[in-house]
């Protein structure tokens, strides 16, 4: 189906952008293992003619993707970072860019290591204080660069206030949503001009295969991103976006057994003895938790905590959890642990984005949440 607008979210993660395939009848979308395609006379073809150019099960899932995130035009590549790279190439040199302070380390390596090499300018700034957007806004300010929730302290921005932000200074609003999917939020209804997508993380869900995408409305912006997609060539191969597209399919069903686990595993450690603070939009004692309430469908997957015995107590927790596997990564439909100072966030580590060292964060599955928080419950006697 490819004109699905009407349809919930649940019925668009099964239908959209699959459509039998018109020569044999297949229900899912086949993956178009070719690298070509014959022509029907010189410079005549169906319009696909290389596959880094167009690749029908590419083309299925960036369907999908843009009906997901409410979008008109989805572009998808071969990570989240190359999604990333190739929207920045939309900046031109002597242009600035407004980050959030909290953003994935991959995200800051590229912003702060490679492109300020080729005349671009970033200010880190706290996206949850709009007065303190509006102050890094400089004229030539093309981007205003966001996640919300951020990774990993969980911080909510207010998507439409920073729309009216950026928009009032002439910049456009780029959001990543990998923490949210599109299940919990969708920031182009709420006015942001880009959503990027991680795939790898709860898109796909399997921690099977790495992917991005970038979803936008703008006509004009989507025309220099599908040239540059093309140009540039960090595209996802057709086997990839099958697993992605498969993925899908449950997002809705996951993402619910996601934020029921996690918001009963936040629970959990808030009441535990050797936890010092929980960090979970779902729970009240987080500082937006009204946002969360507002602008999310749901609190998400995610958690992050921090024991009263510090960095030791930290590590003991990561390596000892069972059904916690210790790991980079998130989203997928099992429990992962992991310290983000010396893993995730170890490319930030001497930046102003530096995340405390005792600080864990979990990502929820969809195991049982008693089996999860027995889990927990173990290690936790031990420090
Ligand atoms: C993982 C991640 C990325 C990078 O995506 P890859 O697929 O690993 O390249 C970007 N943003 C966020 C929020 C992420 O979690």
């Amino acid at each position: 189906m490819s004109n699905t607008t009407n349809f919930h979210i649940e019925t668009l993660a099964v239908h959209a952008g699959v459509e039998p395939d018109p020569m044999t009848g297949a229900v899912m979308t086949p993956i178009y293992q070719t690298s070509t395609y014959a022509q029907d006379d010189v410079a005549v073809h169906k319009g696909y003619e290389y596959s880094r150019t167009d690749n029908p099960t590419r083309t299925a899932l960036q369907t999908s993707l843009a009906a997901l995130e409410n979008g008109r035009f989805a572009l998808c590549f071969s990570s989240g970072m190359a999604a990333i790279d190739t929207l920045l190439r939309l900046v031109k040199p002597n242009e600035h860019v407004v980050c959030g302070n909290d953003v994935y380390g991959g995200t800051y390596r590229l912003f702060d290591k490679i492109l300020s090499q080729y005349g671009i300018t970033f200010s880190f700034a706290e996206t949850t204080d709009l007065d303190a957007v509006a102050a890094a806004i400089q004229p030539n300010t093309r981007f205003v660069w966001v996640e919300t929730p951020t990774n990993p302290m969980l911080k909510l921005t207010d998507i439409a206030a920073l729309a009216q932000v950026a928009h009032d200074n002439g910049a456009q609003l780029a959001v990543d949503n990998t923490f949210a999917s599109p299940v919990l939020q969708r920031p182009l209804t709420l006015g942001a001009d880009f959503v990027i997508h991680s795939t790898t993380k709860y898109i796909g869900g399997h921690s099977d295969v790495v992917g991005g995408a970038v979803i936008t409305n703008d006509e004009a912006a989507y025309k220099q991103l599908k040239f540059l997609q093309n140009a540039i060539g960090a595209v996802p191969g057709p086997m990839d976006c099958f697993l992605t597209l498969r993925g899908i399919k449950t997002l809705a069903l996951r993402m619910g057994a996601h934020c029921r686990n996690a918001t009963m595993v936040a629970q959990f450690l808030a009441d535990h003895p050797a936890v010092a603070q929980v960090i979970y939009p779902g729970l009240e004692s987080h500082p937006q938790y009204e946002l969360a309430q507002r602008q999310m469908a749901g609190p998400g997957g995610m958690v992050s905590f921090v024991l009263h015995g510090g960095e030791p107590a930290a590590r003991l927790v990561a390596r000892e959890a069972k059904l916690f596997t210790l790991a980079e990564s998130l989203g997928g439909v099992e429990s992962l642990i992991e310290l983000p100072a010396p893993m995730t966030h170890a490319s930030v580590a001497d930046s102003p984005l530096a995340v405390d060292p005792g600080l864990v964060r979990v990502s929820v599955g969809i195991e049982n949440a008693d089996d999860l928080i027995m889990d927990l419950g173990a290690v936790l006697k031990k420090v």
